[in-house]
């Protein structure tokens, strides 16, 4: 069984209970394939107040995490696991998306580092991290939620994760394109009805059927992953085809 072990570094452990704790990840959890184990950084800070912050050098609104208790939380797990990747989530780092999620996956053991305030000392980034995440080009209050992102998407790309292999594969992004429409029973609901192909019982039909659907989604929705998605020559004439849909369509607008 493919594994893996996060290990998060926050001042909000209290936060990863709940999200954790339901649906397919706890399930993982159970089974050991999945290990999450939440550090509080304040356990790692020194005097009666165990200070975890303090004020900018040079001014400026806010307080920024001091070094010295996030060094010693992460240095207190690479003692034993010296080969544990040390990623900080912040918003100025690279932006998560599926190959990146699919590279992280190769990692059996991730260290998660949450900031608050106006962030880390800039120190920690220079000696103590092995690379920096941002899950989008907005600002979060804490990199709590942003580690549980990163938690549920790597998790979800392990081996056996989610039962069934097959739902993996066909997601959005798996093969650079945007998944096809899903639909379940009814089959009239509300007057909109299930596309025929789907209830005809031909399976070389409705897999040409979504695979055409899922090119369209991703041309009419995110060009730009279709530029980089490697389509095969068959492709290539569907994408002709749409176009030339697209383009009647226009017309009889
Ligand atoms: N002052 C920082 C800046 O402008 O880059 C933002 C600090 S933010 C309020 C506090 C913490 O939230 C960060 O240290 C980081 O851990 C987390 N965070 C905020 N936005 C994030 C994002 N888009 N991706 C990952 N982490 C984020």
């Amino acid at each position: 069984m493919e594994t893996i072990r996060f290990d998060v570094l926050t001042l909000f452990p209290r936060m990863f209970e709940s999200p954790l704790s339901e649906s397919i990840l706890q399930k993982a959890r159970n089974r050991e394939q999945v290990k999450v184990i939440v550090h509080n950084i304040r356990d790692f800070a020194h005097g009666r107040h165990r200070v975890v912050d303090d004020t900018p050098y040079g001014g400026g609104g806010g307080m920024v995490m001091k070094p010295e208790p996030v060094v010693r939380a992460i240095e207190s797990i690479k003692k034993n696991h010296p080969s544990a990747r040390v990623i900080l989530m912040t918003p100025q780092g690279s932006l998560l998306d599926d190959s990146h999620v699919c590279r992280l996956v190769q990692y059996p053991h991730l260290v998660l580092m949450c900031g608050r305030y106006e962030g880390v000392d800039e120190r920690v980034r220079l000696g103590f991290v092995d690379e920096e995440i941002s899950i989008g080009d907005y600002v979060l209050t804490g990199g709590e939620l942003a580690a549980m992102v990163v938690i549920d998407a790597v998790s979800r790309q392990l081996d056996g994760f989610l039962g069934n292999e097959s739902a993996a594969r066909d997601d959005s992004f798996s093969e650079g394109l945007l998944e096809y429409p899903q639909y379940t029973k009814p089959r009239n609901f509300r007057g909109l009805r299930v596309p025929e192909i789907l209830i005809s019982g031909n399976h070389k039909e409705i897999r040409r059927w979504r695979r055409k659907e899922s090119i369209r989604k991703t041309w009419l929705r995110r060009p730009d992953l279709l530029k980089k998605s490697k389509l095969s020559a068959e492709d290539c004439k569907t994408l002709d085809e749409i176009e030339r849909e697209g383009r009647l369509c226009k017309g009889m607008a």
